[in-house]
C-alpha cells in the first residue's frame, strides 16, 4: 500500500496517458507507479470491492455453480470488468448458502 507524501492518504492506482500512475484521492497528487507497489495495492482494492458487492447479495443474478466448500450448487454471480482493457473481466460467485466467495477468470 502506497501513502500520499503530500497529504498521507492513500493512493490509488489509476491510468494515465497509457502509463499506471498512483493518484491520491484526497489532495489529487499523483506518482507514477513502479510494478511491485503497482500490484500491491491493486490487490487490496480488489478485495475490498468483494467485501462491499457482499453486502447485498439479494440483488444479483444466479447460477448453477458448485461451491467448493459446502457443496451447494447455486451461487449468486457478478462481473468486474477490470480498468485496463488488456485483463480479462473476472467473475465471482457467491455461494447462496454458506456464503463461500470466490473468482473466476473467463
Ligand atoms: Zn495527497
Ligand atoms: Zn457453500
Amino acid at each position: 500500500m502506497r501513502f500520499c507524501k503530500k497529504c498521507g492518504g492513500l493512493m490509488v492506482p489509476k491510468k494515465s496517458g497509457g502509463k499506471n500512475v498512483l493518484l491520491c484521492e484526497m489532495c489529487g497528487e499523483t506518482e507514477e507507479a513502479d510494478s511491485s507497489g503497482y500490484t500491491l495495492v491493486r490487490k487490496v482494492e480488489e478485495k475490498a470491492e468483494v467485501v462491499v458487492i457482499e453486502n447485498e447479495p439479494s440483488t444479483l443474478p444466479t447460477t448453477r455453480a458448485k461451491c467448493t466448500k459446502c457443496g451447494n450448487d447455486k451461487a449468486y454471480w457478478w462481473m468486474r470488468q477490470t480498468r485496463s482493457a488488456d485483463e480479462p473481466s473476472t467473475r465471482f460467485y457467491r455461494c447462496t448458502k454458506c456464503g463461500n466467495t470466490w473468482r473466476e477468470y473467463a
